[in-house]
């Protein structure tokens, strides 16, 4: 076990983020600083550019925030939103988004589902048929509940809708699973560090369709830190608009050295092997999934507590004697639900040695 002082543990994170960092990473993120406005950052932000491109799935520019992910769910409804924005919401950040969008001063209406429901293509057709909508913000992969929107038929949905844009979260799928954002016409891709990138929180990192960039031109008040147009502009010179946080980016190139060495489609069927390997674990231990099948999150796994155990004094257990962080539920699901991920850098014998320290602290609870 790795200890981070003589005398405390080091607790292995298995939840749905901040995910576990590798030694590598945190390496990375120690190396001496250069200037932003230096040749040097040029060179760094020139390098990582095209492999960012390639695992966005666009041709567009891919923008570096320091920020966490919520600066850039804020940025693209300021910049894009000039009649109305549909919230989908599903759990509670895409719950939160909605408030987040009136608290911009935007007019918004939800679509909403209970918790653990996923948003469909039709309800998004039909609310959208209403009229007056100019964006629509989505979460694909609803972190707080385990629920995987279908994005990719949602996508084909919006195009019907010329004047709409559409705002997509990945924050806890991004680089688990392919998300292709020019094929399927997303204006605004987002994701942040700490979760499918198993980097430190910090940086967000997003990229902006031709039509959300005219878009943002003919909208008022986008502020400047988080202004699409500042970043843009800055980013032809491989820039940033204000001093980035210059250790997240080198270790952000660390992570794609890891990612594309491993390749993308072995990445993302080693998310479904190690999901899948979760999802034998709860059926073989009579547990239940909060999320329906079909709409089940392939890089977390959210359990419904179907059981009845004391999950607080589960996730404490767990964390005191095996040194390992579970998560007990987000919100209003808090001791209903539990949480494992298997976003970054797990592998088989990581979930495996997981699933072993599980089924051993149940026992122990029972005795
Ligand atoms: C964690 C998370 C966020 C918020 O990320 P911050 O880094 O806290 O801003 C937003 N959306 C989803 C789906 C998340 O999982």
């Amino acid at each position: 076990m790795e200890r981070t002082t003589d005398s405390v543990p080091h607790v292995k994170l298995y939840m749905p983020g901040p995910v576990e960092v590798s030694g590598k990473t945190l390496r990375a993120l120690s190396q001496p600083m250069i200037g932003h406005r230096s040749s040097d950052f040029e060179k760094l932000y020139a390098e990582i550019h095209p492999p960012l491109q390639t695992l966005f799935g666009t041709h567009q520019p891919v923008f570096l925030s320091t920020s966490s992910a919520w600066g850039v769910m804020e940025a693209a409804i300021r910049n894009l939103v000039n009649k109305k924005v549909l919230n989908c919401m599903c759990g509670a950040f895409s719950d939160k988004w909605f408030e987040v969008s009136k608290h911009c001063g935007k007019k918004a209406e939800a679509l909403q589902v209970e918790w653990g429901q996923p948003i469909t293509a039709e309800s998004v057709e039909a609310k959208l048929a209403e009229g007056g909508f100019d964006a629509i913000a989505l979460v694909h992969n609803e972190t707080s509940c385990g629920v995987r929107n279908p994005l990719h038929e949602i996508a084909a949905v919006v195009r019907k809708f010329p004047e709409v844009l559409f705002i997509v979260d990945t924050v806890s799928s991004f680089s688990t699973e392919s998300i292709p954002m020019d094929e399927w016409g997303i204006d605004v891709l987002l994701t942040g560090s700490q979760k499918g990138l198993a980097l430190p929180p910090g940086l967000a990192i997003f990229s902006v369709s031709q039509r959300a960039f005219e878009r943002a031109a003919s909208t008022p008040a986008r502020g400047y830190y988080f202004d699409f147009l500042e970043f843009k502009k800055n980013q032809e010179q491989y820039m940033t608009p204000s001093t980035p946080s210059i250790p997240h980016i080198y270790a952000l190139r660390s992570k794609l050295e890891d990612i594309f060495q491993e390749g993308l489609e072995n990445r993302y069927a080693r998310h479904r092997q190690l999901n899948s390997m979760v999802h034998a674990w709860v059926r073989r231990n009579g547990f239940e999934f909060f999320a329906p099948e079909g709409y089940r999150s392939l890089s977390l796994t959210c359990v419904a507590n179907n059981r009845n155990i004391n999950i607080a004094a589960w996730v404490k257990h767990l964390r005191e004697k095996h040194h390992i962080a579970i998560d007990g539920g987000y919100g209003k699901i808090k001791g209903k639900t539990f949480r494992v991920s298997n976003m970054g850098d797990e592998t088989e014998d990581s979930i495996a040695q997981l699933l072993t320290i599980l089924d051993a602290s149940l026992r122990e609870m029972r005795s």
